[in-house]
């Protein structure tokens, strides 16, 4: 039980690693035709960039799929794939971006630091410049304005 755990816990951290990369390499690069969507001004409840959050559904599937057919610990990996969507969901939707009828508030300065960061992300309109890539963990906001200043700079 307690392995089963450390790899659920492990996934959900090493999936904020995959997360960032995939934001900054996918997302912002070949995959910005999705995720164009997200850095433009919402217009209804789901945007094309939703599809990430599907592909991911898809992936824990699979991977508790292959887990429960005896391929063990994969549905404990696909746990934490989908304990990371959760998470990101009420974070980044409900959180940083107040799509839902009743906005929570940070109440820490974890997620304060997080959402200024994320707004941070959205201040570069446009595909390539944008800092802070992750959803659980920012850089310090100093150097995300620096590098900001920088870029605008170029
Ligand atoms: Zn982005
Ligand atoms: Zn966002």
């Amino acid at each position: 039980m307690l392995y089963n755990f450390a790899v659920l816990f492990g996934t959900l951290l090493a999936m904020e690693g995959v997360g960032t990369l995939a934001h900054k390499y996918v997302m912002h690069g070949w995959g910005w035709w999705l995720h164009r969507s997200h850095h433009a001004p919402q217009l209804g409840v789901l945007e094309l960039n939703d599809v990430y959050l599907l592909a991911l559904a898809l992936i824990a599937t699979a991977l508790v799929a292959l887990g429960k057919a005896g391929h063990a610990p994969l549905q404990w990996v696909g746990a934490g794939v989908a304990g990371y969507g959760v998470l990101y969901v009420l974070l980044h939707d409900g959180l940083f971006h107040r799509h839902w009828p009743r906005a929570p508030r940070p109440v820490n300065r974890y997620l304060k630091r997080l959402q200024r960061a994320h707004r941070l992300h959205h201040a570069v309109k446009g595909r390539s410049g944008s800092v802070s890539f992750g959803f659980f963990y920012a850089p310090p906001l100093a150097v995300l304005k620096r590098q900001l200043r920088a870029r605008r700079q170029r």
